[in-house]
């Protein structure tokens, strides 16, 4: 029997993260689902990923802190096997403001989170994906923004500036685990229907206020943005690395 793919999601309890963990389980990965505190959206996402035929783990830890994010690397081996893929997802925006009138506290957590923690995420996987030498198909995919492009005026420009961190960390860990055979790309979703928009930014409607800007006149489902990010993951893409792929409705 050939071993089944073995996928950590960081932030993978709700949004983009719990779409990606349910595809991923349907198409016959098993999922490790790290998530900070919905304990709750976390098993949910497991019941599903099992449902599915798959294997799958809920492992507590926040992404802006190195000592959970090597524990949470660790827990996800004992549980699952060794990793063959990881998917790099955990992030916030921090309110909406112009950046004059922006909290310190409101900058740095998000930088802990979506630059520092990100890129100890990424260097995780780097040692997790080289030790699995053996392994077919390892792959990491960072989850990027549109942001990084747009620069958000008058929201979050320091958001924006996390999100350019991440597409330079992809092309640069891209090139550097080439030769290992393990494939770096990330996903730069425009505005998803996610619970990022009430709950990170203060903004309820800001998907009803965005939308109509965008040239397909919707958001993303969390599926559609899933579908990019399964893509990169598999062989489909195999001699694809160092992309950023932009699925923004034409934004
Ligand atoms: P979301 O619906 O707010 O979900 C965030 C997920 O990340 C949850 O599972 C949450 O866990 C987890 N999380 C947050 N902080 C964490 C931390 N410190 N450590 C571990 N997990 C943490 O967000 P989303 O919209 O799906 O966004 C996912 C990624 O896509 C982010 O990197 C975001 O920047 C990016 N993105 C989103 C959009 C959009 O419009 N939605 C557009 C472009 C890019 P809990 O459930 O425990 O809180």
């Amino acid at each position: 029997m050939t071993a089944r793919p073995v996928l950590l999601v960081t932030g993978g309890s709700r949004g983009i993260g719990a779409a990606t963990c349910i595809m991923a389980a349907r198409r016959g990965y098993d999922v490790a689902v790290n998530y900070q505190s919905n304990a709750a959206a976390a098993a949910a996402v497991v019941a599903s990923c099992k449902a599915a035929g798959a294997r799958a783990v809920a492992l507590q830890g926040d992404m802006a802190n190195e000592t959970d994010i090597i524990r949470i690397f660790a827990e996800a081996k004992a549980a699952l096997g060794p990793l063959t893929h990881v998917v790099n997802n955990a992030g916030i925006t921090g309110k909406s403001s112009p950046l004059a009138q922006a909290d310190t506290a409101v900058i740095r957590s998000c930088i802990d989170i979506n630059v520092t923690g990100a890129i100890l995420v990424a260097r995780e996987a780097a040692r997790a994906l080289a030790a699995n030498a053996e392994a077919k198909g390892r792959a990491l995919v960072n989850i990027s923004s549109a942001a990084a492009t747009l620069g958000s005026p008058g929201e979050y420009v320091w958001y924006a500036a996390s999100k350019g961190a991440i597409d330079s960390l992809t092309v640069g860990l891209a090139k550097e685990l080439a030769p290992a055979g393990i494939r770096v790309n990330a996903v730069s979703p425009g505005i998803t229907e996610t619970d990022i928009h009430a709950m990170s930014t203060g903004e309820a409607g800001r998907v009803d206020r965005i939308a109509p800007m965008v040239p397909l006149k919707r958001a993303a489902t969390p599926d559609e943005i899933a579908e990019a990010v399964l893509f990169l993951l598999s062989d489909a893409s195999a001699y694809t690395t160092g992309v950023v792929l932009r699925v923004a409705g034409g934004r």
